[in-house]
């Protein structure tokens, strides 16, 4: 497909290309929707098979960071850049600069961050050419790994779910079944074991499942079974599309709340779980606490008000869950909805001028 025809695809106004012969910097910058700020997001920096296929990924995702911004009401669009892994060899530190000069011509429209293939050792180098970046160390005002906020959230989004559906204030003798316990999933057992939680785990990383065991007293089992686990609430915070048409009919929980993104196959198995009688947490309202965190960043780190504004999760996850029976629609639909709310409110054309940072 040609790149008007993918742009017409995810409406967007404008996508920024950039290609320099010196470094093999080539790379792209897709900015969805400025309507509530510049647009926030981070930097994939991966191998892709053709042009095609970086630029669509480009273009998904910085669309699913304007509805994640949206719906944790921070005052940022949605935005991602994509760096094609050069097929020569190359200097990472000169290919950074140069994606940081690009960057600093955008003049504030698109903030960086960290992304797949991307480290904080890359967004140092980004920050001596731009402003325009997050993630940096915390000796400069960085905001360090965003998986603990990330994890806060989700254990909010479950409480709300689990007062919604079960009835209950507490999650003391709520029984979890997390599915990959990497980075946020790590810390999720440690909130939710903080809060009585009992916990069933699996990872393809058995050093990552025997560690849940060990600090949080989490039962393993593996891969496949974890779908089955019968159990209050299954946290898929792995891979995406974890929710699928074989998964789905196995699942013997009553909620499914995690942190993994695109957790949907396709948004009908949305619409799946809501027959089965499931209240799922749409990903990406429940996931915003890593995103919430370094926005903090770039007007002067606070990791108290980054907290204040994660443990905010609970409201838009039970809001969105109210909404659903009210209307007996598939949680995702809602969600999805109350972010045209909210962007209808400030009815600005992608295609405005740069704002001078
Ligand atoms: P991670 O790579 O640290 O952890 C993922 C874990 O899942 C790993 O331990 C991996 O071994 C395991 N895994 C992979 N496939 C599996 C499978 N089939 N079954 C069980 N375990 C499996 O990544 P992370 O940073 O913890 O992110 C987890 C998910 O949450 C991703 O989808 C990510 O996009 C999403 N997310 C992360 C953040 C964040 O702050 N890190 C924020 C928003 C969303």
């Amino acid at each position: 497909m040609g790149a008007f025809e993918l742009m017409s695809q995810y409406d967007y106004g404008a996508v920024h290309l950039r290609r320099d012969r010196a470094t093999g910097l080539q790379a792209i910058v897709a900015i969805h929707d400025r309507r509530l700020g510049p647009a926030l997001g981070g930097c994939r920096f991966i191998s892709y098979a053709n042009e095609e296929a970086a630029l669509t990924d480009a273009l998904r995702l910085a669309r699913g960071m304007t509805y994640k911004a949206a719906l944790a009401g921070i005052a940022h669009g949605g935005g991602k850049s994509v760096i094609m892994l050069p097929q020569r060899q190359f200097d990472r530190a000169a290919l950074f600069r140069a994606f940081g000069r690009f960057i600093d011509d955008l003049n504030g429209q698109y903030i960086t961050a960290e992304d797949s293939g991307t480290g904080l050792g890359d967004m140092e180098v980004i920050r001596t050419v731009t402003k325009h970046v997050t993630g940096v160390d915390v000796s400069h005002g960085g905001s360090g790994d965003p998986s603990p906020f990330t994890a806060l959230g989700v254990r909010r989004g479950i409480e709300a779910c689990v007062k919604f559906a079960l009835g209950k204030d507490s999650l003391k003798g709520i029984h979890v079944a997390v599915q990959g316990v990497g980075h946020v999933g790590y810390y999720l057992c440690k909130e939710l074991a903080a809060a009585g939680a009992s916990l069933t785990v699996a990872d393809v990383d058995p050093l990552k499942a025997e560690r849940a065991q060990r600090e949080f007293g989490a039962k393993t089992v593996n891969l496949d079974a974890i779908y089955s686990v019968e159990c209050d609430v299954f946290a898929p915070c792995a891979l995406g599309s974890a929710l699928n048409a074989d998964t789905i009919p196995k699942l013997r929980c009553k909620i499914v709340a995690g942190a993994a993104n695109n957790q949907l196959a396709v948004p009908e198995n949305g619409n799946d779980l809501l027959s089965r009688g499931i209240l799922y947490a749409p990903d990406y309202a429940i996931n915003a606490g890593g995103l919430v965190n370094v926005a903090q960043e770039v007007v002067g780190y606070d990791a108290n008000i980054s907290r204040t504004r994660t443990m905010k999760i609970y409201d838009t996850i039970f809001e969105i869950a109210e909404r659903a029976k009210r209307t007996s629609s598939p949680t995702h639909r809602v969600a999805d909805a109350m972010v045209e709310e909210i962007l209808a409110t400030v009815p600005v054309s992608t295609s405005t001028p740069p704002q001078k940072a």
